[in-house]
């Protein structure tokens, strides 16, 4: 139950004086449906209006209020024009301008002779000042606030509004027990939570908006903590949740890594091991993989797969695409078979008879490894005894299909793997539900993938480049050559597509092939399957082969509006290269007007092809949200802090959140109590569930 002191922040907007059931909509929708939403609606802007006295205190163009006495009214001679009240003050003429008005209101309110203070931009009018639309005019100036602030409005919320409004919220936020660690709070001289709040509403000068203000500091952080604190609880608890236990021999597992061409890289050895760890726990393994493009997940995966399945459970894995789940079970038919593991594919594609027959013999464990597209989450999917369900590229996958795969049987464990790694300091916030491994090691032997970045109007040159080393080469050398396609102008960019595809030929003849997003499955996969076998030497694309496909002879990856792309994008579309022992090549081609953000990206591509140190970069240059992308990761939307400028408090956060609860891990002692108060004000209750029920 959430303590009664917190009552009134809980209140509904609609309960603020003056907030009607109207107003209220647009409040709710701006801000949130509770007093503390308005809380937390922080301003983004001070106009200050300094008390001005003499003239060479004015500086035109900025806000400033001053005295002045009305010497005459000039109505216009029609509506369209303005009304003007001339007068004197500062020593100065004096003219206000009014565009909306009601002449019969002004010339009583403001008679002749009569001594105003006036506030709004001051403007230079010949030898004096003007000011348009005054924003005050009062009889003294204690009327007038020195400094006004600015909130984020929105339709019908203006900023004016939301000050009455916080005039209210503030006083309602009560005094609430310390939940700051003592030296902490000393160290960065952090105000108490209520008093942070009223400077943080109350700033005086730009640099009060700092996010490095003590006020704003602590507000951030306080959120930050709560979060970091609730994602540690659940998981806790996740962690305490019985799983299927599974006693892996080592019988096919070591068979397998006998039958492999390659020694294991001593990374894949590793989150072999952590995932063996997690099957043979009681607890239901939620684990995700992060791995580098070509840094050997499916193996990975394989072996996990195959611990499951030599103590005589089954295993599925699930792909985002048809193109992926067919090529992951090819690799993994054929290095099954010889084990004497049955596998099986189900897509969409799988029909009639075919899929009958996989659903039954699925369904009494006949098949030990299934690997497919989201059709695995259908209804009649039914396993017999599933040990292991791995996702791969996960984050082409929605939370609640994550959820669907799990449901297939309880306590199953999850693996799933990403090659978008991310940032150290984020991993917690997004997957902080989730324990992780990473597969920080290339296989040995990959050469560096040379980059290089060109304008496009190299690419008449750079055809012709290709086409003489592709003929020259001596070993089967490929190309992929990718042109974005944009959402929002997909058209024309299919257009174009298409135009490189023609202009293509006219070089390779028929040795082209294009796959775009619009194309049947089949029909896909059909020209990606002359592409793998050899058939083609240039494979026009639009992104749909982001995600996956490995052709060995693929050792050239042309990449068309590269600053289009964020450096995750390009470094997963790089990847799709340099998995041979060939040197292979990426070219970047840019368009003319390339913005520094750009600029940066393409030199930060040049320089490096570390997925951990890319993922870094990204951070810097585009900000923690931008980095999760809020909708694919589950990051909270925080609405105090700005992980864009402050990812180094969510890393505080994040060790502090730790060290509570290793000390204290239901939150018993007096500081845990006060804790537990922050986890209610943002809404944490059903964390708070998981400390009783545990
Ligand atoms: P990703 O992590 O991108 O999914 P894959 O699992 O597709 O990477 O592996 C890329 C390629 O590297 C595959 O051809 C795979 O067989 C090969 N590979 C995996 N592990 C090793 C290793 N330890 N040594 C050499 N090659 C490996
Ligand atoms: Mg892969």
């Amino acid at each position: 139950m959430r303590p009664a002191v917190l009552n009134p922040l809980f209140a509904p907007v609609e309960n603020i004086p003056g907030v009607g059931l109207k107003l209220g909509r647009l409040v709710r929708r701006l801000c949130g449906p509770y007093v503390s939403d308005v809380l937390w609606h922080l301003p983004n802007g001070v106009t200050h209006r300094p008390r001005i006295q003499r003239p060479e205190e004015v500086v035109f163009g900025s806000f400033g209020t001053i005295s002045m006495r009305i010497t005459r009214h000039i109505p216009p001679p029609t509506r369209r024009q303005p009304y003007r009240i001339i007068g004197e003050g500062i020593g100065l003429p004096v003219e206000l301008v009014f565009f909306n008005y009601h002449k019969n209101y002004l010339q009583t309110k403001y008679p002749e002779d009569r001594l105003i203070w006036v506030s709004g931009k001051i403007e230079r009018q010949g030898i004096g000042i003007k000011i348009l639309h005054p924003d005050y005019i009062a009889d003294t100036p204690e009327q007038i606030p020195e400094f006004e602030v600015i909130y984020p409005q929105a339709q019908g919320v203006t900023s004016k509004l939301l000050r009455r409004i916080l005039s209210y919220a503030l006083p309602a936020a009560p005094d609430l027990p310390e939940w700051l660690d003592a030296a902490f709070q000393a160290k960065h001289r952090l105000p108490f939570w209520t008093q942070a709040l009223e400077e943080a509403h109350h700033p005086k000068s730009e640099a009060d908006l700092n996010p490095k203000h003590p006020a704003r500091l602590r507000l951030a952080y306080d959120e930050i903590l709560a979060n970091q604190l609730a994602l540690m609880l659940v998981r806790q608890q996740a962690s305490r949740k019985t799983g299927v236990v599974v006693h892996p021999t080592g019988f096919l597992t070591q068979k397998l890594i006998d039958s492999l061409s390659f020694e294991l890289t001593a990374a894949q050895q590793r989150v072999l091991i952590e995932i063996q760890r997690d099957l043979t726990s009681p607890h239901q393994m939620v684990r995700l993989l992060q791995g580098d493009v070509g840094s050997g997940k499916t193996v990975v995966a394989l072996l996990a797969a195959l611990s499951v399945i030599e103590d005589g459970f089954q295993a599925a894995l699930m792909a985002p695409t048809d193109i992926l789940a067919r090529q992951h079970f090819a690799k993994i038919e054929s290095l099954c078979r010889p084990l004497g593991v049955t596998t099986a594919i189900l897509t969409a594609r799988e029909k009639g008879a075919e899929r009958e027959r996989i659903l039954s013999e699925l369904a009494d464990g006949r098949i030990q490894f299934l690997i497919g597209t989201h059709a695995l989450l259908t209804e009649q999917v039914a396993f017999h005894r599933l040990g292991l369900a791995v996702i791969d590229e996960q984050h082409k996958f929605g939370v609640n299909q994550r959820l669907a795969l799990i449901q297939k049987q309880k306590g199953v464990n999850l693996l799933v793997m990403t090659a978008t790694p991310i940032p150290r300091s984020l991993a917690l916030t997004a997957y902080g539900d989730m324990d992780s491994s990473r597969l920080d090691e290339k296989p040995a032997g990959r050469r560096p993938i040379e980059t290089r970045v060109m304008p496009v109007s190299k690419i008449p040159e750079l055809t012709q480049r290709l086409y003489d080393r592709i003929r020259t080469s001596p070993v089967r050398m490929q190309a992929y050559w990718i042109c974005p396609l944009v959402e929002e102008s997909e058209k024309t960019d299919l257009t174009a597509v298409k135009k490189r595809f023609a202009e293509l030929r006219q070089v390779f003849g028929d040795r082209v092939g294009l796959v775009h997003g619009q194309m049947k499955g089949v029909e896909k996969d059909a020209v990606m399957e002359q592409f793998a076998a050899g058939l083609l030497d240039v494979l026009v694309a639009t992104t749909v082969i982001e995600v996956g496909v490995d052709v060995k002879s693929a050792t050239v990856m042309v990449i068309e509006q590269a600053e289009r792309f964020g450096l995750a994008g390009l470094h997963q579309l790089r990847g799709r290269v340099g998995r041979g022992l060939d040197q292979s090549l990426c070219i970047l081609l840019h368009g003319s007007r390339l913005t520094d953000t750009a600029k940066e990206r393409l030199r930060i591509m040049r320089e490096t092809d570390d997925g951990f140190i890319l993922a870094e970069e990204d951070l810097k240059l585009r900000g923690a949200g931008e980095v999760l992308g809020t909708r694919q990761s589950g990051l909270p939307d925080f609405k105090m802090a700005d992980l864009s400028v402050q990812s180094d408090l969510l890393w505080t956060a994040t060790k502090d959140a730790q060290m509570i609860l290793s000390l204290d891990p239901k939150l018993e002692s007096p500081r845990g109590q006060a804790l537990r108060t922050l986890l209610y004000l943002f809404q944490k209750d059903i964390e708070i569930q998981t400390l009783k029920s545990g």
